[in-house]
């Protein structure tokens, strides 16, 4: 009887029609994997007929590892006084920008720990060195960063974004969500701001004119209820956001959480558990066009595959990466790695900006 109604809710999906709680709940708990890949997919054939991927040229810059908030899952951060603190100076991102810069890469993405005393002039001060420097697009400042500046300088959380806005932020990063229900983040992270926060800051920075991304870790200690919790959390946000304002999450990336050196026991997620999870985003996000595989997380072969699960974006290079390579995970990738990879699977690489505009082809490596 459920494999009727199953099929059933699957092609109506598909298709176009909105997928209830109480049916995603079914597709997650009884859909066999290649049924939800298979919707999935065409889902996103749907929304990009073109056999493209895309990914960005970038490279991750983590300004500072110093932090306050001690989340259980973080293998990257250093308490304030720790010998292995540091703060990069303008000098050291500069120089990180322009490797960056001559690698073809457009942007950069940049967060940081939460410092306990920089003042919010300090990143004032950095995206104005940036700007006034590097003709590159900066993807910055998670939500619970933004929420962090806003504590100490007793701001609004909007006031703050204005601020960084004006001084030269482009974009808004989806880092620090994990998953959007409070109990989660209570037991993992309960230091960083709430879900709702979370979701109220990326839809300030929308009404601003800023775009941004929304993540998910998953594989912790949330169950697969929560996960569901979590991206109807994102279906909604994103309605308000292109309600109100028409534009809001440029894409979703969902990616596993990696247990070594955290203070978090979990088994890894196998791929299995990865594959069914981004299908069930692509179904369930009808109102977010681009969903980003995890080959940082879940390995090049893994992430070829998901492009017939609902993805339709390779991500980004990550010319450095610092966070999940602390957690024990250290796949690298070459901007011609990935273009090999795309290929091989069947489709053809193009370099976008964060806002998923192509870069023309005779020109990679030209500026956002
Ligand atoms: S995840 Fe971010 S906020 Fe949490 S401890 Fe690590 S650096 Fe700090």
């Amino acid at each position: 009887m459920n494999t009727i109604r199953i099929q059933l809710i699957l092609d109506e999906a598909a298709e176009g029609r909105r997928l209830s709680l109480d049916e995603a709940r079914l597709l997650q708990q009884e859909a066999s994997l290649h049924d939800l890949g298979h919707a999935a997919h065409r889902v996103r054939l749907r929304k990009h007929p073109d056999p493209v991927v895309t990914y960005v040229v970038d490279r991750n810059i983590n300004y500072s590892n110093v932090c306050v908030c001690a989340c259980r899952f973080c293998a990257y951060y250093r308490a304030p006084g720790h010998d292995e603190c540091f703060v990069l100076t303008h000098a050291e991102i500069g120089r990180k920008i322009e490797e960056t810069i001559a690698l073809g890469g457009t942007q950069i993405l940049m967060q940081g720990g939460h410092h306990p005393d920089l003042p919010l002039s300090w990143y004032e001060d950095m995206l104005a060195f940036i700007k006034a420097n590097y003709p590159i697009h900066v993807h910055a400042f998670s939500p619970p960063e933004i929420a962090h500046f806003a504590r100490l300088s007793g701001l609004t959380t909007k006031q703050v974004i204005q601020r960084l806005r004006a001084a030269g932020l482009d974009s808004i990063p989806g880092g620090g969500a994990e998953i959007l229900v409070d109990r989660v983040r209570t037991a993992v992270s309960p230091n960083k701001c709430p879900a709702g926060q979370w979701l109220g800051i990326m839809e300030e920075a929308h009404g601003l004119g800023l775009r941004t991304t929304a993540t998910m870790m998953f594989g912790h200690e949330e169950t697969l209820e929560e996960r569901l919790e979590h991206l109807f959390a994102v279906r909604a946000s994103q309605d308000r956001s292109l309600r109100n304002v028409g534009d809001g999450y440029t894409a979703f990336i969902p990616w596993t959480f990696q247990p070594d050196n955290t203070n978090i026991e979990a088994r890894p997620l196998t791929s299995v558990e990865y594959l069914r999870l981004l299908a069930l985003s692509r179904l369930v996000l009808d109102n977010v066009d681009n969903v980003q595989v995890s080959w940082v997380t879940m390995g090049p072969k893994i992430a070829q595959l998901a492009l017939y699960f609902g993805g339709n974006d390779f991500g980004s290079t990550m010319i450095e990466e610092n966070v999940v390579r602390a957690a024990g995970v250290s796949f690298r990738l070459s901007r011609g790695d990935i273009d090999a990879l795309v290929r091989t699977a069947g489709f053809e690489p193009r370099q976008r900006r964060m806002d998923y505009r192509l870069v023309p082809a005779d020109k990679t490596g030209e500026q956002a």
